[in-house]
């Protein structure tokens, strides 16, 4: 049994006197990760321990900090500077010699005023049921301040919340993102398997007939885009503030819509004794490509995103996932497996020229991956018994 790692990101709801206090600390903690992040640079130091022993003192003086926030100032920078040098060595930080590359090792990492920082539990405690945290400040303690959260949310903290939460402050709202590890359950031996086609019109569609409309999702989208047109052409800063704003509020809206599916195709497929196939995303990019060229980017990450969130919800319910080829499922017939271009009249409905199965063109599509689902287990679990 191993263990999904899960973050719950629940909004606070600080009185003006508590989300000044708030304000400062995260001022302070990041005005003191800057100056040792320099620091750090300067003398090329950048384990946690050499470096608390350079820093730790003058920061707690400086700064006002808590000698647990001391701490973690210079724990955040050793780990800033870890995740950068680890980048640079696999080369997603451009090649040795690029401009890029000598910018990243050429000056220091600065943190913004709101970035996020860790609290752990001498820093912060939880009061679920009063929903409301007790947090340390520059201020001191402040107690009693409020948060938002779902019922499922609640239960998940009150079960399995460990070590560090993130305070980070954006767009005006103040959050806390706390991490989960959550006991996977063992995966049941699945009776099936309920296959899952991701498209533009129709997010996800099941092979049980259930179909995720893109509908809101695609007016939004939209919307944006019109937005965005309009902003670009002004090239102002609170028109590009307002852009970005704006972008941010869309993957919200995004990824919320892909929590809500993922949580229905689980429950769908859990209710059923069903495993789940989804297609194996590494192709879709090209296959989009051939669609619409100019949302292949935006939809693939989503697609991405939402076959990450159905993995997730499966290992928690112990559904047994399986990733299938997705080549011609839209184009093959789920009754017979005549291939043809002509058993597609139309983007919505698929119609067999070789045994007359008629279905809707992603049912259909669905209905292949769950096919290739079941052969995909078979084959896995085969190899499994040989070794
Ligand atoms: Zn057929």
């Amino acid at each position: 049994m191993g263990v999904v790692k899960l973050v719950v990101q629940v909004r606070l709801l600080p009185t003006p006197e508590q989300a000044a206090a708030l304000e400062a600390t995260l001022r302070a903690v990041n005005a003191a990760a800057t100056w040792v992040s320099a620091l750090a640079h300067q003398r090329r130091v950048f384990r946690n321990y050499d470096l608390r022993r350079h820093a730790y003192g003058q920061i707690k003086d400086d700064y006002r900090l808590a000698a647990q926030a001391a701490q973690h100032v210079v724990k955040k920078v050793a780990d800033a500077y870890a995740t950068l040098h680890a980048n640079i060595r696999n080369g997603n930080v451009g090649r040795p010699g690029s401009a890029r590359r000598e910018r990243a090792l050429a000056t220091p990492i600065v943190f913004r005023p709101g970035a996020a920082h860790p609290f752990d539990d001498r820093c912060l405690s939880w009061q679920l049921e009063a929903r409301t945290v007790s947090i340390w400040t520059i201020a001191g303690r402040m107690k009693s301040v409020a948060f938002t959260a779902s019922a499922d949310q609640l239960t998940t903290l009150a079960a399995h919340r460990r070590g560090e939460s993130d305070l980070l402050y954006r767009d005006g709202r103040w959050f806390l993102i706390a991490t989960c590890d959550i006991p996977d359950r063992p995966v049941a031996a699945p009776d099936g398997f309920l296959g899952v086609d991701l498209g533009i019109a129709n997010i996800a569609t099941t092979s049980g007939g259930v179909r995720h409309s893109g509908k809101t999702l695609n007016a939004v989208r939209h919307r944006h885009r019109e937005l965005r047109r309009r902003l670009q052409a002004k090239q102002t800063t609170s028109a590009k503030r307002l852009l970005k704003r704006r972008r941010r509020a869309e993957a919200r809206f995004a990824a919320n819509t892909n929590h809500i599916i993922a949580k229905r195709i689980v429950t769908e497929a859990a209710r059923t004794g069903q495993g789940i196939a989804l297609e194996d995303l590494q192709g879709i990019r090209d296959r989009v490509r051939l669609r619409k060229p100019q949302r292949v980017t935006l939809h693939s990450w989503s697609f991405h995103q939402l076959g990450s969130f159905i993995a997730y919800k499966a290992a928690r319910q112990g559904v047994a996932v399986v990733y299938v080829d997705p080549a011609y499922t839209s184009q093959a017939c789920s009754s017979c497996g005549h291939v043809a271009k002509r058993n597609r009249p139309g983007q919505a409905t698929f119609s067999c020229t070789s045994c007359g199965f008629a279905e809707h063109a992603d049912v259909n599509a669905a209905r292949n991956i769950a096919l290739r689902g079941v052969t995909g287990w078979a084959v896995s679990h085969a190899a499994d018994d040989a070794a």
